[in-house]
């Protein structure tokens, strides 16, 4: 055996969040809940494995997730599983199996795994929010979920941002579409990115959201999506750009949005900030899947929803300097010098009355634990010298203001908060 005494560290693409930053992300995650359940949703657990199916059936064999992203291992048990690399799948797989009353809304935290090159905003292990709404083809449903992503990102201080609205068609008109874009592309070969000369054949519509500028240029003149839709979906698009202008919501309409899950039909969105680098700009996106549910074998059930990257949002946040949030500090930090149990029984009772309070440990000297009192951001010092001690009382000296300190009895303290529900003198 040899001995290893290096200290491992979290694996590659992965992160710790830590106070004060995971501050941030329980008020971001508070902010998405209250927002989501505003609008009818509940929040759900899934599992973050799953049996390999439910991704490579809903997301699809051929997307660029399944066949080159997927953690996917077998277990003791010789069961094929995969740990989830977005959030739609898995709560659409327990949509199936619990079949509950549709309409049926449900929103979800959670983190998704991803093998890609780790980069700013990117990781191996990333976090998002999301919804989904299953049972209802209504057009009104998209502009609901689309309206709810813009204003969440509204609220927590965003502007600099702008949301793509596209049709992908649906099984009435997608597939005559991807043969005339098949057939254009055969003629452009020659011209497309390394990756697309390759593989266009199999996916065509992925060449349209290709970034290089190859594919945009063998692009330029494609035929459009938009101009290809079926009645039904044209009129589905008219109502949920209807829907979002009546909303307020400014956007525009990209016919290059193609989302790189195989799943979407008719509605597909995404938000991008502009404060962020060109190629990791996507704050979120989604859309509709109307054939999802069917391949993982439910009863046929329209659906959309949405996924937002909480990395990759924060980190917007930061380039345009929103969503700082500081840390509550405690509004008092008991001092004391007579070892110990009075800061123990008031820091307690304090607690219990709902206030945070803070104290010092390891019978430290005053002036150490004065200067972690200061350290500490509160608004006063609770002091408990002798004579305190023997009185039953505390002396409360402001941290962060001119002001003469007094001396009141514990009892009178506690009966303070009781009537006020914070210290004060
Ligand atoms: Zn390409
Ligand atoms: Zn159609």
């Amino acid at each position: 055996m040899s001995h290893d005494t290096t200290a491992p560290r979290a694996p590659t693409g992965t992160h710790d969040v830590l106070p004060p930053e995971s501050s941030r992300w329980e008020h971001f995650l508070a902010r998405f809940a209250a927002l989501a359940e505003r609008y009818g949703f509940g929040l759900v657990h899934t599992p973050i494995f799953e049996d390999s199916r439910v991704f490579r059936r809903g997301i699809g064999e051929h997307s660029e997730v399944v066949g080159k992203e997927m953690y996917e291992f077998t277990d003791r048990g010789g069961r094929q599983l995969a740990l989830r690399p977005e959030g739609t799948a898995s709560v659409v797989r327990a949509f199936v199996q619990h079949r509950p009353v549709t309409p049926w809304r449900a929103w979800y935290a959670t983190p998704s795994f991803r093998y890609e090159r780790p980069q700013a905003g990117r990781y191996r292990q990333h976090h998002q929010v999301g919804v989904e709404a299953l049972g209802s083809d209504d057009p009104d449903v998209d502009v609901e979920i689309i309206v709810l992503a813009q204003r969440f990102f509204e609220s927590l201080g965003l502007k600099n941002f702008s949301l793509a609205v596209n049709s992908m068609g649906d099984a009435q008109c997608r597939p005559a579409y991807v043969d005339t874009l098949r057939e254009y592309l055969r003629g452009q070969a020659r011209v497309l990115c390394d990756e697309h000369a390759q593989r266009f054949e199999l996916n065509p519509l992925r060449v349209l959201d290709c970034k290089t500028s190859a594919c945009r240029d063998a692009t330029q003149n494609a035929p459009k999506l938009l101009t290809a839709l079926c009645e039904s979906c044209t009129a589905h698009h008219e109502r949920v750009v209807a829907g979002l202008t009546a909303a307020g919501v400014t956007f525009q309409t990209n016919d290059r949005l193609v989302r790189g899950l195989d799943y979407y039909t008719k509605t597909t969105f995404e938000f991008s900030s502009h404060a962020l680098d060109g190629a990791q700009n996507a704050l979120g996106g989604g859309g509709r899947y109307d054939g999802l549910v069917e391949s993982l074998g439910g009863p046929p059930t329209p659906g959309i929803g949405f996924g937002i990257g909480i990395e990759r949002v924060l980190l917007a946040c930061d380039a345009e300097q929103v969503f700082a949030i500081a840390p509550m500090p405690p509004v008092a930090f008991v001092v004391d010098v007579t070892g110990g149990e009075g800061a123990r029984d008031l820091v307690a009772a304090l607690r219990e009355k709902g206030l945070y309070v803070e104290r010092a440990y390891d019978g430290r000297s005053m002036k150490s634990q004065l200067k972690a009192a200061d350290k500490s951001g509160a608004a006063c010092a609770l002091l408990i010298g002798s004579e305190e001690l023997a009185q039953k009382s505390v002396t409360i000296r402001a941290l962060r203001e001119q002001r003469e300190q007094v001396t009141v009895t514990i009892e009178s303290l506690l009966a303070g908060v009781d009537a006020t529900g914070e210290i004060s003198w």
